[in-house]
């Protein structure tokens, strides 16, 4: 099978759950083959399924990081053990969620696929920019709303 016949049939092998008389054939053992053999079509592969959870793939740094990061979506990621990173959209820090029950993680300052330098954290800036607008307690205050995503510094 050939990459562009592999990506014709992506939609068709990734309806789950697949019949029997989908994934009994000898077709779909090629398109398998080919997904192990081919770098190209892995990557390709998942992005198709970052896009599909709404990820805006060029916002990172590549494409492993934007499908990886799509899996904590579905549900709390602290709970999901398929979930090997996070982004903390609030301070822009990345890291590897410790799943012992709490939401605590251990931050990485590169990408562990690319090896690109990620954005450095935003954490004291977001102190210094509330501090800026008088906000110097913000766990006591009302802030705005912003400043629990990543929209005030976006
Ligand atoms: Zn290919
Ligand atoms: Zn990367």
């Amino acid at each position: 099978m050939d990459c562009k016949k592999y990506r014709d049939n992506y939609k068709r092998y990734n309806k789950f759950p697949l019949d029997q008389s989908v994934w009994d054939t000898e077709e779909y053992k090629q398109y398998q083959e080919h997904y192990y053999d081919c770098e190209l079509c892995g990557i390709w592969d998942m992005e198709q399924k970052a896009i599909e959870k709404g990820m805006d793939v060029n916002k990172y740094c590549c494409t492993e990081m934007a499908y990886h990061l799509s899996k904590g979506l579905d549900k709390d990621p602290y709970e999901n053990p398929d979930v090997v990173i996070i982004h903390n959209k609030k301070f822009d820090e990345y890291g590897i969620p410790i799943q012992d029950g709490g939401n605590s993680f251990i931050m990485i300052k590169h990408c562990p696929w690319c090896g690109n330098k990620l954005p450095q954290s935003k954490r004291d800036m977001w102190w210094e920019t509330l501090e800026s607008l008088g906000l110097n307690n913000p766990f006591e205050q009302n802030i705005p709303e912003k400043f629990e995503t990543d929209e005030w510094y976006r």
